[in-house]
């Protein structure tokens, strides 16, 4: 009989899968195996049977080493695996790592041992060993360091009676990852628009099929409860459930939510579980044993055994896309997985994307809407602060109405939040003297004067150095001055002006972990916060109950970057930060300080008018066929070399297959021209909705020459940040 040889697909940098022999492993494909590659053995997939492998690798074809017991990567996943890739253009073993990310442990769990009573008198009875007696009198099993606690003896004196014969031990079944939910534990009272969304959704679970909702709410209206509704169908049709949120999200108080309706924590999923809890997880979800899933935009690659429905929380946020590596959006790919499994997917926001938007407009996606806050809380009253007319005073950040806002609101017991998306104290530090400004030595970009740290940091690279005593270029004493403001200067304002509030900065570079996190949001919602100042870190998904005004410092702060979505982002972070406002009681307000009252973004703001803006930007997008109505991609070249990085980039556009369809726009320098040393051009590449860009973009890659030296490119579809 031939022998059988398979198609193995590596986690490693490669699109193709390399050949292995089956030899006396019975493999299937989907199967874990490990492979001998070079010198060392590499875990990977059986991808296919190979049934025409080419002569001449015949006798260099090695044999699979051994077969992984656990699970094999179901069809789905494969089918995801190779649709990311083939969309993202990146290397299916790439897409393949992200698949098999689950952390070391995997396999047989460490024994638990439990104890119980096993007949032998003890040899000699003492208080503690009577005790133990009596606490295992009822013969069950218990863990051996539970049965010490109980009897409140050392666990030597446990072991002592094991030894005696007078306990025994038993192996305990591992504790699992997640106890199941209780699809019945609390099902709350909804109104009547929250009931009817929740019907379709329940209707939709049992019926199984692919359809992407949109559930549309205002901040406040009752999105989770809803949603909630489709997840206890799903669970109690023994169907598993993945919640994506932003990783920033998945907060001690999201999951609290989570079992205040179900009963248990949902399983979670994200950069800070340990390696041992993200294996046994992995794990679960294959076998089927955790049934839902609340994680971070990786886990949308959880090899989930019977994926019933897809929630993803906050569609809009541009933490979905990943910017390195694999560079993918987990919301697309969110849907994309759903069309595979057949399963509805609900994408839940209050400022949908103008994508997804646009998608419920055409009826491609069907919206579900709220559009009160649940208990009928008004929205927040939100106004302008003209800053050319009513500014504050030189030097401050804070006008004249916002500082009276927030004392009327200290004064009510009510907390305020001061919002200003920059991190540090200064975005630039120059001298008085001669004119020098602080710049990165490896980037196109200002020194970040940052207080707390003593240093100046670059935010591009990450490069920090110690504020210098003099300066570097005329060696003048005290004569740097701090231009714009950061958190941390706007934290010196509110000091002078209520030097009695007590106040909390949030912002990412003070943050040491999501703990602390979980930690200062706890402070803010038991009240031992006056005044918040925060970056964009404040503005996802909290619920703040004594927060009845936000001021946002520096409204036009993201618009001015040339960037097409900015407009956009700054619509939704700023409509999210305003509906942090009065969410359980009283009136919220929301004071915008900005130059350009006249902007689309902000009358739509002061409006409360929604569709105001999304009219508007619908229409410059389709006037400019930027997405969703045209297709974009960008090919970034850097290199340490400027003129072979140029050089290359010409070269791409010279050699560009032809096709009237597609425009490649460039080189130009990329916005961040150097960045760690590296200089960076870019080509924009257009073209209509119905066009297979990526193929296109495959095919040009394969014409295109080496890469020599460091040069390297980099590819982003739909990228969304410029
Ligand atoms: P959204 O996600 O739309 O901003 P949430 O789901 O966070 O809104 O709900 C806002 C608040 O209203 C939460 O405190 C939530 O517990 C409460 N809420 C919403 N709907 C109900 C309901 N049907 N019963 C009880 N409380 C509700
Ligand atoms: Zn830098």
């Amino acid at each position: 009989m031939a022998r059988r040889i398979v198609d193995v697909l590596l986690p490693l940098a490669l699109d193709q899968p390399y050949s292995y022999a089956a030899g006396d492993h019975a493999v299937a494909p989907g199967d874990l195996v490990t492979v001998p590659l070079g010198t060392r053995a590499c875990t990977g997939v059986v991808w296919g049977d190979n049934p025409n492998p080419d002569p001449r690798l015949d006798n260099r074809i090695k044999a699979i080493a051994d077969k992984l017991d656990v699970p094999p990567l179901r069809d789905e996943m494969r089918k995801l695996v190779d649709w990311v890739s083939h969309y993202t253009l990146a290397p299916r073993g790439m897409v393949l790592r992200m698949a098999l990310r689950m952390g070391d442990g995997l396999g047989p769990e460490r024994e638990r041992l439990g104890v119980r009573l096993a007949g032998a008198p003890p040899q000699r009875m003492t208080a503690a060993r009577a005790r133990v007696l009596r606490a295992l009198a009822d013969g069950l099993v218990r863990g051996k360091g539970e049965a010490a606690k109980e009897a409140g003896v050392s666990p030597g004196v446990i072991d002592g009676l094991i030894d005696e014969g007078t306990l025994a031990t038993v192996v305990l079944p591992p504790e699992p990852i997640a106890r199941p939910p209780d699809a019945d534990f609390a099902p709350p009272d909804l109104s009547p628009e929250q009931a009817a969304a929740a019907a379709t959704l329940r209707d939709e679970v049992r019926e199984k099929t692919f359809n992407v909702f949109l559930l549309d709410g205002v901040t406040g209206s009752g999105k989770t409860e809803v949603y909630f509704e489709g997840v206890a169908e799903a669970i109690r049709g023994g169907l598993q459930v993945l919640i994506l949120m932003p990783e920033i999200a998945l907060t001690a108080q999201s999951l609290d939510r989570f079992s205040a309706r179900f009963g248990v924590r949902p399983a979670e999923w994200h950069s800070e579980i340990t390696p041992r809890r993200r294996a046994r997880t992995w794990q679960g979800v294959a076998e089927g044993d955790v049934q839902v899933v609340a994680g971070a935009r990786s886990a949308l690659f959880l090899p989930f055994a019977d994926l019933g429905l897809i929630i993803v929380d906050e569609e809009h946020d541009p933490a979905y896309k990943q910017e390195d590596g694999v560079r993918y959006h987990a919301r697309d790919m969110a849907v994309v997985r759903a069309r595979i499994g057949a399963l509805p997917i609900v994408l839940a926001s209050a400022t949908p994307s103008v994508e997804t938007e646009v998608n419920a407009r055409k009826g491609r996606y069907r919206r579900l809407s709220l559009p009160q806050r649940f208990g009928g809380q008004a929205l927040p009253h939100v106004e302008a602060i003209d800053l050319s007319r009513e500014g504050p005073p030189r030097g401050r950040w804070i006008a004249p109405r916002l500082a009276g806002a927030v004392k009327d609101a200290i004064e009510r017991k009510q907390q305020a939040l001061l919002f200003l998306n920059r991190r540090g104290y200064a975005p630039l530090t120059l001298c008085r003297a001669c004119g020098y400004r602080f710049a990165c030595p490896q980037c196109d970009a200002w020194l970040v004067d940052h207080r707390f740290k003593r240093q100046l940091v670059c935010h591009h690279c990450g490069f920090s150095t110690p504020h210098p005593p003099a300066c570097p270029n005329c060696e003048a004493v005290d004569s740097f001055a701090a231009c714009g403001p950061g958190v941390e200067r706007l934290e010196e304002e509110v000091g002078t002006l209520f030097p009695e509030a007590r106040v909390l900065v949030m912002s990412s570079d003070l943050l040491t972990s999501v703990e602390k996190l979980r930690e200062e949001l706890t402070e803010i919602q038991e009240g031992r916060v006056d005044i918040i100042i925060g970056t964009q870190l404040v503005a996802k998904g909290h619920h703040f109950p004594r927060l009845n005004l936000v001021g946002i410092v520096d409204a036009d702060l993201g618009l001015a970057n040339g960037d097409p979505r900015a407009a956009e982002r700054t619509f939704q972070l700023l409509s999210q930060v305003a509906g942090r406002a009065g969410r359980e009681e009283g009136q919220g307000y929301g004071l915008i300080q900005t130059h350009q009252p006249e902007h689309p973004v902000m009358r739509a703001l002061i409006a409360g008018d929604r569709e105001a803006f999304y009219a508007s930007e619908i229409d410059i997008r389709e006037r400019l066929h930027y997405p969703p109505f045209g297709r974009l991609a960008s090919l970034i070249v850097s290199g340490s070399d400027r003129a072979a990085v140029e050089t290359h980039a010409r070269k791409l556009i010279a050699i560009a297959p032809r096709d009237e369809r597609v425009r490649v726009l460039g080189p130009a320098e990329a916005p961040v021209s150097l960045l760690r040393g590296r200089h960076r051009f870019r080509l924009l590449i257009k073209s209509p909705r119905a066009f297979d860009l990526s193929g296109w973009m495959r095919d040009w890659l394969a014409l295109a020459p080496k890469t020599t030296g460091d040069l390297k490119r980099e590819i982003d579809i739909d990228p969304t940040s410029f």
